[in-house]
């Protein structure tokens, strides 16, 4: 039999929460009632590049990004990444201060990890959960999941094309009541068409 490894405390809480995906490594950790938070550094190789003029800048401080990530056991995941800023010295730029490039943690201004769209229509579209469930696991608004949401699926149904139709041979075409646009401008429902091809063949 082999004897088991020990490892640092750090690579297995990286392997755990695949850090590697998100670009950081994670130095801390704490319980915060229903939310676990995560202290992470970004990885980074030299100093960023300024976004104005693309030459690197010079250290100023550090700024802490605050994302939600994907749930674990059951409770909101709360990123805070320390993120180098840096001043831009180049004559004729108009950029005099600027993070380091975090895009691959999440969007620009996002307050959750790109890998949380992924998780909110794998939650929506396969488990049939409802968009208040999944705001629930995240620790984060009805209108903040619901957005990702929009956004995911229209870059999914971009991305597809049309060949995403394919073998769609029956459809089913219905009106429902959609109770949370239930304001003055919106007549509150909506027009949903589904594939019933596979119901259908049985
Ligand atoms: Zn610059």
């Amino acid at each position: 039999m082999s004897q088991p490894t020990t490892l640092p405390a750090q690579i297995v809480a990286d392997t755990i929460i695949r850090t590697v995906e998100l670009g950081v490594r994670i130095v801390d950790a704490a319980v915060a009632g229903e939310i676990t938070v995560l202290w992470c550094e970004l990885l980074v190789e030299g100093p960023g590049r300024c976004p104005g003029c693309g030459i690197a800048g010079t250290y100023r401080d550090t700024s802490e990004r605050r994302v939600s990530d994907v749930p674990v056991v059951g409770h909101p995941l709360e990123l805070r990444v320390q993120v180098p800023r840096y001043e831009c010295r180049h004559d004729g730029c108009a950029r005099a201060i600027f993070a380091h490039d975090t895009s691959r943690l999440a969007r620009p201004g996002a307050s959750t990890t790109r890998r949380c769209a992924r998780f909110i229509l794998r939650r929506l579209m396969l488990d049939k959960s409802t968009v208040a469930a999944a705001a629930r696991e995240l620790g984060r608004s009805w209108d903040t999941v619901n957005d990702i949401a929009v956004a995911a699926t229209s870059e999914l149904l971009l991305t597809a094309g049309p060949a995403r139709l394919d073998g769609v041979e029956v459809i089913g075409v219905d009106e429902h009541k959609w109770a949370h646009v239930r304001t003055a401008e919106a007549d509150g429902f909506v027009t949903v068409i589904t594939d019933l091809t596979a119901v259908v063949a049985g």
